[in-house]
């Protein structure tokens, strides 16, 4: 059989987190994520982990090489067999001909890609507030505390991390658009491509999503 391969691609803020464990729930999927393969690899200090920790303890970024050999490990394991949601990978265009390389061609893949607007992006994450004292979190617009700038839970003083300040948020877009982003094109030539619009309310997302998969594994 087939394992059941779902690509969640689209911009830091779109959502891929909430719609991978939906649809993780909804198919009995596993969700992969390249922020749980490192973690996991360095709790469990395997020899891979050891390797992405020396970058690591350099301040690098660990190269294609390591994020890829720990997704391949990973997909290896029983509960993939069936298939796996992909949540932060591919990054890149070299990631993913790996990908396809080692899977290409025994496995059925969908590619969903998130559409939301720089602008809404900016919104969404420079506007997140966090309690200092019990880290509660609020949003400027979206979830206002009753008193601005003090948790409605604590009294604690509301603060922004610094990863979503404006300037952070439209350096990680940019980051975005320049590398992953053309990884639409690559999945359109393939014919394996689909748009859903992030841009509204997430239970309409979810509905997207529901039907694009649907689909997919008719
Ligand atoms: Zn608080």
């Amino acid at each position: 059989m087939q394992p059941n391969v779902i690509i969640l691609l689209g911009p830091p803020g779109a959502g891929k987190g909430t719609q991978a464990v939906h649809i993780s729930e909804q198919y009995d999927l596993p969700q992969i994520s390249t922020g749980n393969l490192f973690r996991e690899n360095l709790r469990q200090n395997t020899p891979i982990g050891q390797k992405a920790k020396a970058y690591m303890d350099k301040g690098e970024l660990a190269p294609d090489e390591i994020v890829v050999e720990m997704l391949f490990n990973r997909i290896q394991k029983d509960d993939c067999q069936n298939g796996y949601i992909l949540d932060g990978f591919p990054r890149t265009i070299p990631q993913a001909e790996a990908l396809d390389r080692r899977i290409g061609d025994e496995a059925h893949i969908v590619a969903i890609s998130i559409e939301v607007p720089d602008e809404m992006i900016v919104e969404r994450l420079s506007g997140r507030l966090v309690c200092e004292e019990c880290g509660t979190p609020f949003h400027r617009t979206n979830l206002p505390p009753k008193k601005e700038g003090i948790c409605d839970r604590c009294g604690g003083h509301l603060v922004q991390r610094a990863d979503d300040s404006e300037k952070v948020v439209r350096d990680r877009l940019t980051v975005y658009h320049t590398q992953t982003e053309p990884l639409k094109g690559y999945y359109e030539k393939q014919e394996k491509l689909v748009l859903v619009n992030g841009a509204v309310n997430k239970e309409k997302t979810v509905a997207e999503i529901d039907q694009t998969l649907e689909k997919f594994f008719r």
